[in-house]
């Protein structure tokens, strides 16, 4: 775990109340020793990613760094469409004495992420003696298209940790101060986030995640001047396109992309070229018609840029 690194970075030098909130994160690898047996694909892996951040916050700012954290998870989730989720508020259990810190932080930790979580508009469960020793947390648990659930982002409130490394802040009264500790990771860990989205687009990413986004097709070698100079333009737009100067019939080349699940094909002949336009197929929609080469780079930059999802899904 990254934690203890950044509560070093933090204490590295005084602090000021002035200064806080103190946010650092990174993309950290971690290791976590799985069971031969409970390993899986990418979704359950021994190495793995964290998108893991720390933030060191004053009791003030709690709420309102919480609720930041969570728009954020939002944000993510938003983008890709994983809208079906359901927020799990994982809280103490008040006959326990299992747990640290002060009862009272406690309770403003938990009616903090409490409302946080009412404020999403999503549902969600509190579930009693979930938390963790030092503190509560959120969890996102997203359901996949075939309704398998995913724990993926989380977000947890800390006052053990600022307690144990002798943390602290100068307030406004020139004394010592405990920072609260919040840690949170937006996409959880990135190996089971990108194993998840893969089945949730069943491959077919959207044009601004596809790893290809459009292949340029000519239907003869003769063609291939204008294939490579479409080429060059896509790649100079910032387009991930790539040409098929294979000697197939185009047919088959399409065959291929459409496997590939590239969303666009662009397939030229004489007419594309005298006309500098391109006939566009979509992966999904089939023929677009012919569109002139300009038309086409707006048209998929703007998607690209706005991250657009597919229109034909
Ligand atoms: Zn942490």
């Amino acid at each position: 775990m990254n934690c203890p690194h950044h509560i070093r970075i933090f204490d590295s030098k005084p602090h000021s109340y002035r200064d806080l909130p103190v946010r650092l994160a990174e993309f950290g690898t971690v290791y976590r020793w799985e069971q031969s047996g409970e390993l899986g694909g990418m979704t359950r892996v021994r190495c793995f990613t964290q998108d893991d951040a720390h933030l060191f916050v004053t009791p003030e700012q709690l709420d309102h760094e919480i609720q930041g954290c969570l728009e954020l998870v939002k944000i993510v989730l938003g983008t890709l469409r994983m809208d079906d989720y359901r927020v799990r508020v994982s809280l103490r259990d008040p006959a326990s004495d299992k747990y640290v810190g002060d009862p009272a932080n406690w309770e403003r930790a938990e009616n903090a992420l409490r409302a946080a979580a009412r404020s999403l508009g999503k549902p969600f469960t509190e579930e009693l003696g979930e938390a963790a020793f030092y503190g509560p947390k959120i969890d996102f648990v997203v359901k996949d298209v075939i309704g398998r659930e995913w724990q993926l982002g989380t977000v947890q409130v800390d006052y053990n940790l600022p307690e144990r490394f002798n943390l602290s802040y100068i307030g406004p009264d020139n004394e010592k101060h405990r920072p609260v500790m919040i840690h949170r990771a937006p996409f959880g860990s990135m190996e089971r986030f990108v194993g998840v989205l893969i089945e949730h687009f069943a491959g077919h990413f959207p044009v601004w995640l596809a790893p290809e986004q459009v292949r340029v097709l000519p239907i003869s070698e003769k063609f291939n001047d204008w294939a490579e100079a479409v080429f060059k333009r896509l790649r100079a737009e910032g387009v991930r396109a790539t040409v098929d100067l294979a000697s197939d019939k185009v047919g088959a080349k399409i065959r291929l992309a459409q496997l590939a699940k590239v969303p666009y094909m662009l397939i030229l002949g004489a007419k594309e070229e005298e006309q500098q336009a391109v006939s566009v197929r979509h992966r999904h929609s089939g023929d677009l018609g012919l569109q002139p080469l300009d038309e086409f780079v707006l048209r998929i930059t703007r998607e690209i840029s706005e991250r657009a999802l597919d229109h034909a899904g």
